[in-house]
């Protein structure tokens, strides 16, 4: 179990208004410096492989101008975006569209694992008595609901994983309330989240995520039973540690 001492997140301050106004000033700058540097552009497409319409090259920002452009780029303008009619523009998104007879059988195959998938995860937590689904399957991976009447949310990118709660307890979607303060109460790496065959599986994720509210909850509300043996140093009922039981309570919400 990845538990730690409960962790107030907070929404990050918003930026600071001389320092957005210096960056105002800053793009300012550039976007004046661009304009001005037209003409030199447009002598140095001039020199560069013929084009259809010199002008929207001029303005165009793609890599590939002004020449001499990279040769592998929109074959050094000539078939860039910008020096092609609406059609041929509307005709190449249509292609990008197009899936291969593979891709369209790696499609249904994907769909067909993610049905599979929920429907162990609504199995699971049915038997966990919680209320939950994958809000996003990669990039990040979250699972987020409601254990016991607080929302919480798991999320997994880069390899590692936090599990929040909401700090404010009349929160009923802390994954999808943008600046909801959350507490983090457990942290691991994705290898935490395999199955037996080391494949990411939502169903561990969830029954951690779980794990890890339910626990971290008895310690914030456990009145700690003292133990009769002196050397005993944990809660006997949510193992505690008795030394850090001031450590473990959940801190409270910043007032609104
Ligand atoms: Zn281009
Ligand atoms: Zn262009
Ligand atoms: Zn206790």
């Amino acid at each position: 179990m990845n538990l730690h001492p409960p962790r107030m997140w907070l929404p990050p301050d918003p930026p600071d208004q001389t320092e957005l106004d210096a960056f105002e000033e800053q793009a300012r700058a550039m976007r004046d410096d661009y304009a001005a540097a037209r003409p030199a552009r447009l002598a140095v497409l001039a020199t560069g492989p013929a084009l259809r319409d010199i002008d929207k090259a001029a303005d165009c920002r793609c890599s590939c101008h002004p020449s001499p452009a990279s040769p592998s780029l929109h074959e050094g303008g000539a078939r860039c975006p910008c020096q092609l009619t609406e059609a041929e523009r509307a005709e190449l998104w249509d292609r990008v569209f197009e899936y291969t007879d593979e891709e369209a059988e790696a499609l249904e195959r994907r769909e067909k694992e993610e049905d599979e998938a929920r429907a162990q995860l609504a199995e699971a937590a049915a038997e966990l008595d919680v209320d939950t689904g994958v809000e996003c399957w990669a990039y990040p991976f979250v699972v987020a609901g409601t254990c016991d009447g607080r929302s919480f949310f798991l999320r997994e990118r880069h390899g590692h994983w936090r599990v929040e709660v909401a700090a404010d307890p009349s929160c009923t979607d802390l994954w999808g309330t943008s600046g909801a303060p959350g507490i983090e109460i457990a942290a691991g790496s994705a290898a935490d989240l395999c199955d037996a065959g080391r494949d990411a599986s939502p169903v561990v994720a969830l029954r951690l995520a779980v794990r890890a509210v339910r626990l971290s909850g008895l310690r914030d509300r456990c009145s700690h039973e003292v133990p009769s043996e002196e050397s005993h140093q944990f809660c006997r009922r949510c193992g505690t540690p008795l030394h850090e039981a001031e450590l473990w309570k959940w801190p409270a919400p910043p007032p609104a």
